[in-house]
């Protein structure tokens, strides 16, 4: 420990250490050393973070905030995190590995979520309700839920994180974010500016620990109305469970397996570079990543060697270098679940055409590394093509028409996103529509903005994130009856 740098939780705009004095170390996934340490929270934190969330719910300086003066908070929120870009950036790369090239493209453009929402705090209208009763008035308000748990994964925290905490603040809740134990710092880099652009103490806190412990005590407290949470399947189906039992809404942002569907007509070029960045960029680790390429047996083998020529050309290295394309997987863990993920394919009969191992080439240091990974001879039912690895490796398989296509593509338990490439418009609408999927890119691939909604299909999720409709999510519709009529319900009976 000695003398690394501290990252303290958040709670009603204070820096401060955890109940216990604990802290754990966080790593650095291309040194593969600790270079900080964050504070260890325990349940009792998280009743600390819940109950200053909950006081700041209720509070005058937020619950009487108009929703216009919540867009301006949110808006100048926005511009400072467009001032702080390259610094909320570094300390991403530094905890999760991804590329700076990437995360820098993240932080511009994260504002835009903070700015949708803030323009939309206040055009969220209830309703006058035509009457079915003479002299009777009904109107509908749409009021904020309490304090909302917001869980993100290791992947892209900030983002995410940005994701719930533009809608939740502008539907007016107070939130409580709990990072993943492997990213836990960026998050303080950014509450310094929440602090900066006058959202008032207990707004937005910070709680940091294990999920086990840590995400499923605030999950569980009984002060969180609403759970917003993106990660893997398992924690979401135990985020799930515990919020049905504490009747609280919740959204899961899961995983997927998600397919890049290239029929014969497409530009090939335009195709390759999608594949590649579907499964190689973020090496491999993002929710949509491209990770079963399916591909028409016309061009399986011109596709399936260009892919394989622009991939093995990959530099991998030091993430913070512009040169580099592709980094370090961002957890010891990670790195040993995908080179089972490839040792099972490997037994299970597919065909590693390329990489397949634990990267160490020059520039990779001591880092977390895997080669970018290209299976053929994938079958439908090998966990290759069925199971979510989170990593650069890339199942190929063949059809031979569209209905084959599309049938191998629904043929997984998720549905987050897919990718079809072709020049045939009538193909590319008919595909889109019967591919099972919460997002469909023709002839492009991971490309997202604010105003579009995002979520899966089947186990990648319920409910979206982003698009106006995913602030319905943080707010709850009131019935309010206004009886003008001068003679007033009748005892005994219901007033119909
Ligand atoms: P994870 O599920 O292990 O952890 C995510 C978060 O949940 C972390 O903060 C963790 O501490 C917390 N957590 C874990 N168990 C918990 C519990 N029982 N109760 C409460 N909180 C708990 O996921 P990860 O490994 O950090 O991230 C990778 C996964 O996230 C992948 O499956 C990926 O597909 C998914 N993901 C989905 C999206 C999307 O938008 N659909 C985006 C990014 C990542």
């Amino acid at each position: 420990m000695g003398s690394r740098p501290r990252f303290q939780m958040v709670v009603d705009n204070q820096f401060v250490d955890s109940l216990s004095g604990r802290w754990f170390a966080t790593d650095n996934p291309f040194s593969g050393l600790p270079w900080a340490d964050v504070a260890a929270g325990s349940p009792d934190d998280v009743d600390r973070a819940v109950t200053s969330a909950h006081r700041a719910f209720r509070g005058p300086d937020w619950a009487e905030m108009t929703a216009s003066d919540r867009g301006v908070l949110l808006n100048r929120l926005a511009d400072l995190v467009a001032a702080h870009a390259e610094e909320l950036a570094v300390a991403e790369v530094r905890d999760n590995g991804k590329l700076l090239a990437e995360m820098r493209g993240q932080m511009a453009y994260m504002p835009r979520w903070y700015r949708y929402y803030g323009g939309l705090a206040d055009k969220v209208e209830g309703a006058v309700l035509p009457s079915d009763k003479k002299k009777m008035v009904s109107l509908t308000r749409l009021e904020p839920l309490g304090v909302v748990a917001a869980i993100v994964p290791w992947n892209s925290p900030l983002l995410l994180a940005a994701w719930k905490l533009a809608p939740a603040l502008a539907a007016g809740n107070t939130v409580v974010v709990k990072p993943s134990e492997f990213t836990s710092t960026s998050i303080s880099v950014f509450m310094h500016l929440v602090a900066k652009a006058g959202f008032p103490p207990g707004v937005v806190n910070v709680v940091t620990g294990s999920g086990p412990e840590v995400g499923s005590a605030l999950v569980n407290h009984p002060l969180v109305r609403a759970v917003a949470f993106t990660g893997g399947e398992a924690a979401g189906v135990k985020i799930a469970e515990s919020a049905a039992r504490r009747i609280v809404p919740v959204t899961l942002e899961l995983g997927g397996k998600s397919a890049n569907i290239i029929f014969p007509d497409a530009d090939i070029t335009r195709a390759v570079n999608g594949v590649i960045s579907g499964i190689f960029a973020a090496s491999g680790q993002t929710c949509v990543a491209g990770s079963r390429l399916l591909v028409h047996s016309a061009i399986a083998e011109e596709v399936v060697s260009k892919v394989v020529e622009l991939a093995r050309l990959a530099r991998l290295g030091d993430p913070m270098l512009a040169e580099t394309q592709v980094g370090p997987v961002t957890t010891k863990q990670q790195l040993e679940k995908i080179l089972a993920h490839i040792a099972a394919a490997k037994s299970a009969g597919a065909r590693c055409i390329l990489g397949g191992s634990r990267a160490s080439s020059l520039g990779c240091g001591n880092g977390w590394f895997v080669e970018p990974t290209i299976f053929t001879d994938v079958t439908r039912h090998m966990r290759l093509a069925r199971e979510e690895v989170f990593g650069p490796v890339l199942a190929v398989m063949e059809f031979s028409d569209e209905q084959q296509a599309i049938s191998i593509a629904n043929d997984t338990e998720y549905g987050l996103a897919a990718g079809v490439w072709t020049r045939d418009l009538n193909q590319a609408h008919r595909v889109a529509q019967a591919v099972e999927a919460g997002s469909v890119w023709i002839n492009t691939y991971r490309t997202s903005a604010p105003m579009a909604p995002f979520g899966g299909y089947k186990r990648s999720g319920l409910g979206r994130e982003g698009g106006a409709a995913a602030i319905l999510q943080f707010l709850q519709a009131k019935s309010i009856w206004i009886d003008l009529g001068e003679e007033g319900p009748p005892p005994f009976v219901m007033k119909l």
